[in-house]
């Protein structure tokens, strides 16, 4: 492998060093700068960068790649840039309002390369492929003026298919205009399926036999999944490939191949993706274990657990970082050490509380531009404890628990002289979680107490959540047991020594139930009496070293390899090569 003179990591032993860790010699010679790892996703939450997702399929994406750099992997995200972006505030009546802005790809460092086209709807469409360069790796994205703005349109629309056969389709022409052929093609989800279809349709294109072809993109492509029920999945119907697919094909036996895969004239992409992709994985150890797929013929799919880490360098505090490394919990790589367990038990409560300050200073200051529901700027002093709640506001997720009692809640705060902060992104267009969101603010503002002790921050971002996780001491975690595939901002919490109050779900479950403060009962109220519960003890835990140190250890004990990127992005080598 070719090593470029600018990389992370101090000198070329360390990655040879990094290399044989894994122990993988032959990774050098499968992987090289014009031979990348190529990682497709039709979402990218990486906002330095123009790019902002919509929550944890796109976080992934962008820790992904910046751990990849920092292990000098060569690697090549393959992703839209999307020329709109959508933005949240609370309205006058307590709904939340879109604002769409427009973003230009040449603010952020991207580059034009060329342009390439693709055929829809009998038009020729010319995207343009840029790109941005970091060390070994790469963003490829492509874009136009009219590719609209990510999860726009029905999932199953016309708009959305269109711009996933132009990631795939534009995307694959973009790889070969910057001179790169992918040794892998990893598939973040479905949408990205057009990829592994272009490479099958130019290997068939270029003379190969189509069943050698076959095998040939099914042995190295590898489908990621993050859903956990297939019939939730998108389909499309015949004379939408017609319009879209099939004008961009240019084998015949390619066409069809995919027209046989048709039920009842539609087509399913997870199960197209299934075909097309030997190599598949869930993201957490639960997920993978209860994914309920199917493949064509009935057999259930095998899933290849590889539970999603972070980025440390990027979502936790470098003070924090820099203690994990002195007291040897972490390498410079930042993969748990071996004796990484003995390790964490020299965290004592002083530490923890220094360093917790240091983050809520640095929350302090990111809500200066964050006021709340009443316009309030908050400042948080070092006797105030803060509970949060922040991701997406989707059903499963639970927001709206905490406050089935608010009597309950506001006796909590009160005991621990406390603040609960409120942020997640609404789906636009989920009217029900708007009202929902809406009857929570309700209940919060007609009581006095509440309305100055909740505070909901609008327009939830990576920004807010990375100064949540810094600053915040209890984090709250309550989705559905069941419906989480991994959940990341949990291991931000965790990285970060918040005190983690959740339900036993996604990678949480990677661990045992005694590694946190676990949620747990047969129904909903048994669930909501545990939450307040564990509520209470991570505050009352704040108020008390002993009880600080031993869940900080616990959990850092429980949880450090699980959310080490590192860890992760080594899962996934051993499983590819
Ligand atoms: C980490 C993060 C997520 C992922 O959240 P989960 O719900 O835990 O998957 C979503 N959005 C933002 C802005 C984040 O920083």
């Amino acid at each position: 492998m070719i090593l470029k003179s600018r990389h992370r990591l101090d000198d070329i032993e360390d990655v040879e060093e990094f290399y044989s860790a894994i122990n993988r010699d032959n990774l050098t010679k499968s992987l090289s700068e014009d031979r990348p790892y190529t990682y497709w996703t039709i979402e990218l939450y990486d906002q330095v960068n123009g790019i902002r997702g919509g929550g944890g399929l796109g976080i992934l994406a962008a820790d992904t790649r910046r751990v990849a750099e920092q292990m000098n992997v060569p690697m090549a995200l393959i992703t839209p840039f999307y020329p709109h972006e959508s933005h949240q505030r609370l309205g006058e009546d307590g709904r939340v309002i879109n604002d769409s802005i427009p973003v230009n790809y040449k603010d952020f460092g991207f580059e034009l390369i060329d342009t390439v086209n693709i055929k829809c709807n009998k038009d020729i469409v010319e995207l343009s492929v840029v790109e941005k360069q970091f060390n070994s790796t790469r963003i490829l994205a492509i874009t136009e003026p009219n590719f609209g703005e990510l999860y726009s349109g029905d999932s199953c629309g016309d708009h959305r298919l269109y711009q996933e056969v132009a990631l795939g389709f534009g995307g694959y022409q973009a790889l070969k205009l910057v001179g790169l052929k992918p040794a892998i093609m990893q598939l973040n989800e479905v949408a990205t399926f057009f990829a592994a279809l272009a490479r099958l349709d130019e290997l068939v294109s270029n003379g190969m036999d189509f069943y050698e072809a076959v095998v040939y993109t099914r042995k190295h492509t590898l489908y990621t999944n993050h859903t956990l029920v297939q019939a939730a999945e998108a389909s499309f119907s015949f004379d939408q490939f017609e319009r879209y697919v099939f004008p961009n094909l240019k084998s015949k036996a390619v066409r069809k191949w995919i027209c046989d895969k048709f039920e009842d004239g539609r087509i399913r992409l997870s199960s197209v993706t299934i075909e097309i992709a030997e190599l598949r994985s869930g993201v957490s150890k639960l997920h993978a274990r209860v994914a309920n797929y199917r493949d064509l013929s009935g057999n259930k799919v095998r899933f290849k657990a590889v539970t999603n880490g972070i980025d440390m360098p990027y979502w936790i505090m470098p003070e924090t970082i820099q203690y994990y490394k002195e007291i040897g919990a972490l390498d410079k790589f930042c993969l748990p050490t071996s004796n990484y367990a003995d390790n964490v038990k020299t965290i004592d409560a002083a530490q923890i509380r220094e360093l917790k300050w240091i983050g809520r200073e640095f929350l302090n200051k990111v809500l200066e531009e964050r006021p709340d529901q009443n316009g309030k700027i908050l400042h948080f002093g070092e006797d105030e404890l803060v509970y949060d709640f922040k991701r997406r506001f989707v059903d499963y997720k639970r927001p709206w628990l905490p406050f089935t009692d608010t009597e309950r809640l506001k006796r909590i705060l009160q005991n621990h002289n406390a603040h609960y902060i409120l942020s997640g992104r609404v789906h636009a267009g989920d009217e029900r979680m708007v009202n929902k969101l809406r009857e929570v603010l309700e209940k919060v503002q007609s009581d006095e107490y509440l309305s100055t002790h909740v505070h909901y921050i609008a327009d939830y971002d990576e920004k807010l959540a990375r100064a949540l996780s810094v600053g915040s001491n209890v984090s709250i975690n309550i989705p559905i047991v069941g419906l989480e595939a991994c959940g990341t901002s949990w291991e931000k919490d965790v990285g970060n020594m918040c005190l983690l109050v959740s339900t036993h779900d996604g990678g949480v479950a990677d661990e045992s139930n005694d590694s946190y403060l676990c949620v747990s009962g047969a129904n909903e109220e048994e669930e909501i009496e545990s939450m307040y519960q564990r509520m209470d003890e991570a505050g009352a835990a704040w108020e008390n070293n002993f009880d600080l140190e031993f869940w900080v250890k616990t959990q850092l004990e429980a949880y450090l390899p699980v959310i080490s990127g590192t860890r992760m992005l080594k899962d996934y080598l051993d499983y590819l090569f």
